[in-house]
């Protein structure tokens, strides 16, 4: 019986190959390539730095990065109504030849906060050094709204009109979850515009991400998990140290924490999982093939790596609990009146906040500890691979990145595309860049910065993209 499972295996493994590749001549775009740095590095210099608190928010930097767009790109503004909706939400309607279907071009231009002190330039004065231009949201993502605006721009002065509606939408407050593109999806809604496609930031283009595969590969996100901040509070009497209760409340949480830990989620493969195994596992070395090729048989195994080793991999296929906070007494020989903790949770596509908390209730099993959700929102829709939609963007890509290896992939992080799944199950993630593992570090971190070849790539993307739609 194990020999007929194992030859089944291999021949299910040998079989497993990629589609042959084929050969293809990619027509070169120009544009302006000195216009596309000079731009993003203006941009760079407004800080516009989003806040919870929007009474620290810097108006008068947001002002200032709209009069720039509108100095940068007069065609777009004179050719394309500009609308301001919500509260820093832009909206450029480019018409097309129809209006029966439209896509959407999204991006954010707000950015996290930085520390200075933990950056060897500075961070918001567009210093170039050699080819590469420093500052924060050079790649998250002013990269990506730079590149479709200079794109659009350059189109229109070529009196190039789009097969269907475009609408360019930016939000100044997508790293505070804000209301603008909630705002931008609920207008759509309203005027009844059938939105087909939409694209924002998201996947990039990566090396040695995947065991085995040594290609570059182009990950689009076709899903983004949900997100779910939990507190844990335990009170207790509080007083001295000298003569402590049998548990702690710091014990019960700890104790908490380690039954959590023990016990992940169940791992649960879905769509955007399987469709990136199935197109890198084709490209992997024969003991991979055999695993991705045999999914049937080994999803137990890849759960049990995925448990015992974290990691991206395993982000891949459940609901991942990290513990990020704890808090006790101020003094040390004081017993905490009351103790808390926080976990961050990353929600897998098809469970909700609810499910999540369930499932941990029923973990700690201990009603000592008090749940209370901080905040959070389920994962995204899945969005379609089967469409012409996707064809389009999986083409803009593969010519602007011809040697990588295009997939759908399942993301981490959550962005402001998740609320057009209201309206389109046709919602792409992708940052056209190369990223290293290093450069993706600086994202949210300290000396964030491009190359001017990710810059350019960025408008290539976007050129490729726009004349496809
Ligand atoms: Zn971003």
């Amino acid at each position: 019986m194990i020999t007929i499972i194992l030859l089944i295996c291999i021949i299910r493994a040998l079989r497993f190959k990629p589609q042959p590749k084929v050969e293809k001549t990619v027509e070169p775009v120009s544009f302006d390539k000195q216009k596309a740095v000079n731009d993003l590095q203006e941009m760079v210099k407004c800080k516009t730095i989003s806040n919870n608190d929007f009474s620290l928010e810097d108006d008068a930097e947001f002002k200032k990065f709209e009069d720039k767009l509108t100095e940068m790109f007069p065609r777009v503004h004179a050719h394309c109504v500009k609308e301001n909706v919500g509260r820093r939400g832009i909206m450029f309607h480019w018409k097309g030849k129809s209006a029966e279907k439209a896509t959407v071009l999204m991006s954010h231009f707000d950015v996290v906060e930085v520390d200075e002190s933990g950056w060897e330039k500075a961070p918001f004065e567009g210093i170039i050094e050699g080819e590469t231009l420093w500052g924060r949201g050079t790649l998250d993502t002013k990269s990506t709204l730079n590149g479709c605006l200079q794109a659009a721009e350059k189109l229109i002065g070529e009196g190039f009109v789009p097969n269907n509606d475009i609408y360019l939408c930016f939000a100044g407050d997508e790293e505070i979850s804000g209301p603008s593109c909630p705002a931008i999806v609920d207008e759509f809604a309203r005027r009844g515009i059938n939105v087909q496609l939409v694209v924002d930031e998201g996947g990039a283009v990566v090396e040695k991400v995947f065991p085995g595969v040594s290609d570059r590969v182009a990950v689009i996100g076709i899903a983004e998990k949900g997100m779910l901040n939990l507190s844990y509070t335990v009170k207790s009497k509080g007083g001295h140290a000298s003569a402590p209760p049998a548990h702690t409340p710091i014990g019960i949480l700890s104790n908490a924490c380690a039954k959590l830990e023990s016990k992940p989620f169940k791992a649960n493969f879905t769509a955007p999982t399987l469709a990136l195994f199935d197109t890198l596992g084709r490209r992997s070395t024969f003991v991979y093939r055999l695993i991705f090729s045999n999914m049937w048989l080994f999803k137990p195994v890849l759960s049990l790596i995925g448990k015992m080793g974290g990691g991206e991999i395993n982000a891949l296929m459940r609901t991942t609990c990290a513990f990020t906070q704890m808090k006790g007494s101020n003094g040390r020989n004081v017993l905490p009146a009351q103790a808390e903790m926080l976990s961050n949770f990353r929600i897998m596509t098809g469970e909700t906040i609810e499910s999540t908390v369930e499932y941990v209730k029923s973990v700690i099993n201990d009603d000592r500890v008090e749940l209370n959700v901080v905040s959070g929102n389920n994962p995204s829709v899945v969005s379609r691979t089967d469409c012409e939609e996707f064809e389009i963007v999986k083409a803009a890509v593969g010519d602007t990145f011809p040697d990588a290896v295009v997939t759908p992939y399942l993301m981490f992080a959550c962005s402001d595309s998740q609320h057009y799944g209201r309206i389109s199950d046709k919602v792409y993630r992708f940052s056209a860049q190369s990223m290293s593992a290093d450069e993706r570090r600086t994202i949210h971190g300290h000396n964030e910065r491009i190359t001017f070849k990710g810059i350019w790539e960025c408008v290539e993307f976007y050129l490729r993209l726009i004349t496809r739609c």
